[in-house]
């Protein structure tokens, strides 16, 4: 029998009741060290008392209002966007997919207001991942996700993951730009290099293509920049965020240049909840803090810290762990067990992780966590490596 609760998570048996800093308590009273951060969401941790100030004195005056008036939250949050980045432009909505499927209708509406609307085709990679709509399943390209639902959207070629010539044959005359994440998340935390980007920023540029990033699960301060680009130092035409933007409340943006932006008039595009003043209140007071003096500072300090401890733990573990790679606090332990053994050793031992495509133990925490916080984490990662890979060896004993 279906539950009431349509069964398209294979959930772990665990709730959560309330969260304070990185840690989660369940409703059976364990503690949880959150280095999953909510797949890359709560970049502040949990019940963080400006952002909570924030949502509350916001929830005190009003929820929504539509987009048929103004709404001074989004001014004010697209206004801090584009002077903290490359954008001149921002359209605000509820979540990544939205985000990228505003990218994708402003890469195609770009070329066609240019006078070229055969130009709509957009390059992808295996192995990314955009999410769930009909065109983000299409573009990611994902068999396991587009299987069963009818007809792939039209208008996605592609290639395979760092196969730079594939990617130069494949474009053609009705290519509009390359969508691509920085560093593939739900794909295994696979960079594609800093070098390589700035060689697809020239390939757009060359052949008058846009290059549209999905930063949903790079950006907002989680490889150490405020986005991923910026350690390539080139900027993108268009670029998708959410996850980090709203720290645990559904919000997302996509950001782009005056000149992409330009087919994007009054009535192409749409939101009923899109930039609701809850969701700008709250991206406001993010906004405060990751771009405050010394926070990404702090964020690369850590990260190398956790860095160079896990980089010990592999080298202790080899049969568990054969690699860490990454940037920043988006993190992967590429594992010679299952990774949902990883996983669920873990979180036995009160630490929280995501899975990924690739054999991928993700570590996401939140942007917040301190060296003890590390250091916990570290012994947690250590003792279940030892148990994963002495557990035959100790039963025989028994
Ligand atoms: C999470 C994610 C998405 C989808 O975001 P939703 O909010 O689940 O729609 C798209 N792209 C990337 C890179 C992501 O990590």
């Amino acid at each position: 029998m279906i539950t009431p609760l349509l069964p398209t998570y294979s959930r772990a048996d665990i709730a959560f009741e309330r969260g304070e800093g990185p840690y989660l308590y369940s409703t059976t009273g364990e503690r949880f060290l959150d280095f999953g951060g909510g797949i890359a969401v709560n970049v502040l941790g949990y019940t963080h008392p400006h952002l909570v100030a924030a949502l509350t004195a916001q929830a005190g005056k009003l929820w929504h209002t539509s987009n048929l008036y103004r709404v001074p939250g989004q001014e004010q949050l697209a206004e801090r966007l584009v002077g903290a980045t490359f954008a001149d432009t921002v359209f605000f909505g509820n979540s990544g997919a939205e985000a990228v499927e505003c990218s994708i209708k402003m890469a195609r509406k770009y070329h066609a207001a240019r006078g070229e609307p055969q130009c709509y085709r957009l390059i992808t990679v295996e192995g990314a991942f955009h999410g769930r709509t009909l065109a983000t399943i299409a573009a990611g390209g994902q068999k396991k996700y587009l299987e069963g639902f009818g007809p792939k959207v039209e208008g996605f070629d592609q290639v395979p993951f760092g196969d730079h010539e594939a990617l130069k044959r494949a474009i053609g005359p009705e290519t509009a730009g390359i969508l691509i994440e920085p560093i593939q998340g739900e794909g295994g935390i696979r960079p594609l290099g800093w070098d390589y980007l700035r060689e697809l920023r020239a390939l757009c540029d060359e052949h008058g293509l846009l290059l549209v990033l999905d930063e949903i699960q790079t950006g907002f301060g989680r490889t150490g920049k405020l986005f991923a680009h910026e350690w390539a130092g080139i900027t993108p035409d268009i670029m998708a965020i959410a996850k980090g933007l709203g720290g645990g409340f559904p919000v997302g943006a996509c950001l782009a240049t005056e000149r992409a932006a330009a087919g994007m008039t009054s009535g192409t595009h749409g939101s009923t909840f899109g930039g609701n003043p809850l969701a700008m209140a709250v991206g406001n007071a993010v906004l405060d803090i990751v771009l405050a003096p010394g926070f990404l500072e702090h964020v690369n300090r850590i990260a190398n810290y956790l860095r160079q401890q896990l980089s010990m733990i592999a080298d202790k573990h080899r049969s568990i762990i054969e690699d860490v790679r990454g940037e920043g606090l988006m993190l992967g332990l590429k594992c010679k067990v299952a990774n949902t053994d990883v996983v669920n050793a873990l979180r036995e031992r009160g630490l929280l992780s995501v899975g990924a495509g690739d054999n991928i133990v993700r570590l996401l925490p939140p942007l917040i966590i301190d060296e003890t916080q590390v250091r916990e984490a570290i012994a947690i990662i250590n003792d279940a490596c030892g148990a994963l890979a002495y557990q035959p060896a100790k039963d025989a004993a028994k």
